[in-house]
């Protein structure tokens, strides 16, 4: 058994599986600071690619020169993945789709009533004729084309729905649900997926953003609702507040729904710092699977009970995302732990001895850096010495 999760995630045997696909190229690049080099680009794909994902959203072409270039040089990277890109639905747009040599698009168009006031300046109906030829033209050229609704959270079903009909009619491929300002709740997200998935057929996708912090939990309201994708980024990237983080999508749909992707999810850690390096945006140590202290356990109670059996204070092996379990010493360290630990390492300690290395612990600084897993040995060695129970 590699995890050990709630029995009231009541998990199926024959559960359904969804798509992965990544916009930390795209979504995650427009972190405000964020600019990727065609090389890094290339890089995260590569990794992304190594763990499974099913598409990577590659960047927004038509924005420059460098973007298209950079968006062309992941395209021919010989992927497993599908490589698509953002466009508006603009004829522009996808002639810098087709340069870059995608293999599909994402078209977006909002329908809600406050972008078609303050940002298209139009009606619903030549936004949907707008969508509309943009699809048509896509898909003529041979694109795989996603049609995503922006601000679909905060559009009227009437609004919503007269677009995805357009969509259909004209065969996109997918219909993109996206919560911009991420801004819904998971109930609300059930709510609007059951009845997008009620009234049309085509492949259904979400896109959440995490402006309360739900976006994962969105993301999998809408799994549970019937969605066909999901979109992430590595270590929840993104505009504002960012994305669902694939990292989190990915082990939730593992670990608590029992979906296995078949993804090579030992690469996750890997990928994450890599993001993080190239984006200049760290990693919090209590970032869920690929914080730091993820596995990382210090109080006395906790460390004795992981030494016997880790699944007391963690649900999954930390192997699988390519973590390491990092037992800590120091002020919260208690008898047993430190006991049980010597004794893996084959250390022998008498109960006096092993008296002065917890009072030690005890009063170490409070400033002071606390004792990894394996400096243990040489710091009650130390102790045993300065203290004249041992020579
Ligand atoms: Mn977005």
């Amino acid at each position: 058994m590699r995890y050990f999760t709630s029995p009231y995630n009541f998990i199926q045997p024959d559960v359904r599986r969804v798509k992965i696909y990544d916009t930390t190229l795209r979504d995650g690049e427009q972190t405000p600071g964020v600019k990727f080099s065609k090389e890094q680009k290339v890089a995260i794909a590569r990794k992304l690619d190594e763990l499974g994902v099913h598409s990577i959203e590659a960047g927004f072409p038509v924005i420059s020169q460098y973007d298209e270039d950079a968006v062309r040089a992941v395209a021919s990277s010989r992927l497993g993945a599908q490589v698509i890109c953002l466009c508006r639905s603009k004829q522009k747009d996808i002639d810098a789709a087709l340069r870059a040599d995608v293999d599909g698009v994402i078209v977006f168009l909002s329908v809600s009533d406050l972008h078609l006031k303050y940002k298209l300046h139009t009606d619903l109906q030549s936004s949907v004729k707008m969508a509309s030829e943009a699809i048509e033209y896509a898909k003529a050229h041979g694109l795989f084309v996603q049609l995503s609704a922006e601000d679909a959270t905060r559009t009227s079903l009437e609004n919503l729905f007269a677009l995805f009909k357009a969509a259909e009619e004209r065969k996109a491929d997918r219909l993109g649900i996206a919560d911009t300002t991420g801004c819904i709740r998971p109930e609300g997200m059930k709510y609007l997926v059951e009845r997008v998935r009620k009234n049309f057929s085509t492949e259904l996708s979400v896109h959440c953003h995490d402006d309360f912090g739900l976006a994962v939990a969105n993301s999998l309201a809408a799994y549970e609702a019937g969605i066909d994708a999901i979109s992430v980024t590595v270590n929840g990237l993104g505009e504002r507040c960012g994305n669902a983080a694939l990292e989190e999508v990915v082990m939730a749909l593992y670990a608590l729904y029992g979906v296995d992707l078949g993804f090579k999810t030992e690469v996750i850690q890997e990928l994450s710092d890599m993001v993080s390096r190239f984006s200049g945006v760290p990693i919090p140590i209590n970032k869920a699977i690929v914080g730091s202290n993820a596995f990382r356990h210090e109080s006395g109670i906790h460390v004795a009970a992981v030494i016997k059996c880790p699944f007391t204070y963690e649900s999954y092996e930390p192997q699988i995302v390519g973590q390491t379990r990092r037992l800590t010493f120091g002020r919260h360290s208690g008898t047993e732990g430190v006991r049980e630990k010597l004794k893996a390492c084959n250390f022998e300690i008498s109960e006096n001895e092993l008296a002065e290395v917890i009072k030690t612990l005890k009063h170490l600084p409070v400033d002071s850096k606390p004792i990894d897993n394996g400096e243990l040995c040489d710091f009650v060695s130390r102790v045993l010495r300065e203290k004249g129970f041992r020579k």
